[in-house]
């Protein structure tokens, strides 16, 4: 890589951060004060749904603020990982259930998690990788559709499956949807719940773990999105 474009690249992390760090505090503010609002005895109802939208909007920027924040530090290479041995199984099963209970389209949902499948990762960055999946799904899948989530035990990997009934990605657009800011199906409704993060995301960390994700997918028939990580038997034989 030449050193101008290493300089632009640091550059443009750099300038990610910095915003990202200037958006917090003022939205911590409002966050706060929009709390202390909500628990006030007499406030109007017509003023409720108001501080509702309000409450939930800056929710919405925070998660796209930490979105942004992580983006940087990977692209800074600054992101550490804290590897720990933990059960992906439960973990898997606890997620699922508090996520699906915030869900509002009427998805059918099948989950086949095998039993006790443990590794060896950053627990809070895998999730992020799940949460970012289970989002993805969710958002680009029609009111009513299936969504099924899988995970088995290979004796050297594990692999989590989740697949979805929804838009499908076009052949072309699988190629790039990995890429930071990239967004599939211009035409989709959504526009403002759509940043182009959360996959860019989901690669670098699953790679930070030496696996591998990918995405099968037909236009108009739905998405599968997979990702595998190596065991701990695996890293052992790796590392022996
Ligand atoms: P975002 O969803 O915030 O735009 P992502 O990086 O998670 O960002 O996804 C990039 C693009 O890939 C999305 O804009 C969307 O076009 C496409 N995409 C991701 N997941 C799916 C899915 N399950 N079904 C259809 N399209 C998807």
């Amino acid at each position: 890589m030449s050193l101008i474009l290493t300089i632009i690249i640091q550059m443009k992390s750099d300038f990610i951060s910095m915003i990202s760090h200037e958006f917090r505090t003022p939205l911590t503010v409002i966050q706060g004060y929009a709390g202390l609002l909500k628990e006030e005895p007499n406030m109007p109802e017509k003023n409720k749904s108001k501080l509702k939208l309000i409450i939930e909007e800056s929710k919405h920027l925070r998660e796209i603020i930490d979105k942004l924040l992580e983006v940087s530090r990977i692209e800074a290479g600054d992101m550490a990982l804290h590897k720990s041995k933990y059960n992906l199984s439960n973990n898997l099963r606890k997620l699922f259930e508090s996520w699906a209970r915030l869900c509002e389209k009427n998805h059918k949902y099948s989950i086949e998690i095998g039993s006790d499948i443990e590794i060896l990762a950053d627990q809070t960055l895998i999730r992020t990788v799940i949460t970012n999946l289970l989002s993805n799904a969710h958002k680009y899948t029609q009111e009513g559709g299936t969504i099924d989530i899988e995970l088995t035990d290979h004796n050297d990997h594990i692999q989590f499956k989740i697949k979805d009934n929804g838009i499908g990605i076009s052949k072309e657009d699988q190629t790039q949807i990995f890429n930071l800011f990239y967004l599939a199906d211009k035409g989709f409704a959504r526009e403002a719940d759509r940043m182009g993060l959360g996959l860019f995301t989901t690669k670098k960390i699953i790679e930070m773990h030496n696996g591998k994700v990918w995405c099968e997918s037909e236009k108009g028939k739905g998405s599968t999105f997979c990702f595998t990580l190596p065991t701990e038997r695996a890293i052992a034989f790796f590392e022996s």
